[in-house]
């Protein structure tokens, strides 16, 4: 009986509540953070099933939904958030999460429109074919069934300390999500990190649109990779992720998934050799068993890459009836 284990205190004062989640990357950890203000960080998906064990899990540390008194968000995807509504009318909590995360949480009409009518446009610039968009499309809309609109009552701020719980500073980590946030505490060396670092699957640096609809798409793996660097500088003790298991070399990990993005590049340069190609063919060379099967993931990872090969100039790129074809 999983559930009536009393789960471990995983340092001081932070527990961690597994919860299952309907996607491939199988079940989110959330955290309970003891102090002032009992604090939950992130709370899994809007599932009867993630909201039965989300309870459980924090009675069986000694309290009720309806103790705590905040909610931070690492970031705003809907494994880590999509229970906040929930939450929030469950237990009357404040909830804290990155400025860029608001838009997702408040489900904003004009920004969802936006959000629609980039990734189409930028799916037929990568050559998508058009029955490969129509899964993309129910893939969005499938993902958004486990979410539902709720509010963001503050945003936090790189640098700054959480509210009601001094020992905790939020550093801002995007690229896997442009409203990435972690959670450092400097006593211990401690850092929650939700989807910034996991231990055995390297995060997707997601394209997103960008917050402002008139500026470009942001360099989602460029920022990443600035992330990862910053972590790799700080003094880490161990790392607490929203997926899988606790890290406690990062500067190996870090360096690993670093060296990874450059053997990547390798790859498609060497795809690119025998002529022009789309981010969507080069994405069905790199990725030929599970580009269809996660399509937005696996287009993020190649788009990504040639954005690193346009950086150091090692591209070419010409457009044709608005589709993008690349060579060396
Ligand atoms: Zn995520
Ligand atoms: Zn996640």
């Amino acid at each position: 009986m999983a559930g009536l284990v009393k789960p471990k205190e995983m340092a001081q004062g932070i527990y961690q509540i597994q919860i299952p989640t309907p996607f491939s990357v199988g079940p989110v950890n959330v955290y309970l953070l003891e102090g002032d203000h009992l604090t939950l960080v992130d709370t899994g998906p809007l599932t009867e099933e993630a909201w039965e064990i989300l309870n459980q899990g924090i009675r069986n540390i000694g309290y009720e939904v309806k103790d705590i008194r905040q909610v931070v968000l690492t970031h705003h995807h809907a494994d880590h958030s999509g229970l906040l509504e929930r939450v929030r009318q469950a237990s009357g909590a404040s909830t804290f999460a990155h400025f860029q995360a608001v838009p997702y949480v408040e489900l904003n009409d004009e920004f969802m429109d936006f959000h629609a009518r980039f990734f189409y446009e930028l799916y037929h610039q990568c050559g998508v074919p058009k029955e490969s968009l129509i899964i993309i499309d129910k893939f969005h809309r499938r993902t958004m069934s486990f979410t539902e609109r709720s509010r963001i009552d503050e945003c936090l701020k790189h640098g700054k300390t959480l509210p009601h719980l001094p020992d905790w500073q939020v550093l801002f980590t995007p690229g896997h999500s442009q409203s990435q946030i972690s959670l450092y505490r400097s006593n211990d060396r401690v850092l929650i990190a939700g989807d910034h670092i996991i231990k055995n699957i390297s995060s997707n640096a997601l394209i997103e649109p960008p917050l402002d609809q008139s500026r470009n798409r942001p360099l989602t793996l460029v920022q990443y990779r600035t992330a990862l660097e910053m972590c790799a500088d700080m003094e880490i003790d161990i790392i607490f992720s929203g997926h899988g298991e606790s890290i406690t070399n990062h500067r190996k990990l870090i360096l690993e998934r670093l060296q990874k993005n450059w053997m990547r590049t390798d790859t498609l340069r060497s795809l690119l050799k025998d002529g022009a190609k789309t981010a969507y063919e080069l994405t069905t060379l790199l990725f030929p068993h599970v580009y269809q099967k996660e399509l937005s993931l696996t287009l993020s990872e190649t788009l990504g890459h040639i954005d690193l090969l346009q950086i150091l100039n090692q591209l070419e790129v010409k457009q044709r009836n608005g589709v993008l074809y690349y060579s060396l």
